[in-house]
């Protein structure tokens, strides 16, 4: 049986690695939620800066730092910060915690709302390092959180709690949309908006036990929901 996400809380902080990160299997939900008048707040660990072929660094970040305020914007987050660790060198350090910690304290959400840190989706579809080190830090430093948020969930394959998205998904395409020169680069012969389509259609689908046409998967791992 997998239970319906809790909607009695205000605010939500999602805590993930890289640009894109949140368009992947949140951002319909995020919709859902923010257009009950919640408030969520986006923090990245990096800016992307590595993440698309040939492009320099100094010119990437910024780029992907604007395709992700934009895509978050469409869901109505306007909330969003970067923190300037090192793409692809995400390690569960303690300053990446030390950041974790202050933002908490600071954003004081009701729920954190990370990725997943397990080696692997399914069989034969590996996890990324970056991903599984920072979400190993989350995890750490809730834990040693003194005043911690009600929950912890990740936004992984082993389903606790889902929302209902029917009606977010086209918000949900839209701001994949955003990443428009990541996707362009990362597949040049499918047009952005196929691309956002078919990752939205394949990321909200049925889940079982859970009565939506329609439905974000998430697992709780620390807290009550
Ligand atoms: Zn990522």
């Amino acid at each position: 049986m997998t239970a319906t996400f809790p909607e009695n809380w205000s605010t939500a902080l999602v805590l993930v690695a890289h640009p894109d990160d949140p368009e992947y299997g949140m951002a319909a939900a995020v919709a859902r939620w923010t257009s009950q008048g919640k408030r969520v707040v986006y923090a990245l660990a990096t800016s992307g800066e590595a993440g698309i072929e040939g492009m320099p660094p100094e010119e990437c970040g910024p780029l992907r730092e604007g395709e992700q305020i934009a895509s978050a914007a469409v869901v109505g987050v306007d909330e969003v910060e970067f923190w300037g660790f090192p793409d692809s060198e995400i390690f569960n350090t303690p300053e990446l915690r030390a950041k974790i910690t202050e933002t908490v304290d600071r954003v004081r959400p009701d729920v954190v709302l990370s990725l997943y840190g397990g080696p692997e989706w399914a069989p034969g579809f590996p996890n990324q390092r970056d991903h599984m080190q920072f979400a190993d830090s989350v995890v750490e430093a809730f834990d040693a959180l003194e005043t911690p948020p009600r929950a912890l969930f990740c936004n992984g394959p082993n389903v606790t709690h889902a929302a209902d998205v029917e009606g977010f998904t086209d918000a949900a395409i839209r701001a994949l949309e955003c990443h428009r020169v990541y996707l362009e680069v990362l597949d040049p012969q499918t047009p952005v908006l196929d691309q956002a389509t078919a990752q939205i259609e394949r990321g909200t689908g049925p889940i079982d036990g859970f009565d939506a046409a329609r439905a974000s998967g998430f697992e709780l791992l620390r807290g009550t929901a």
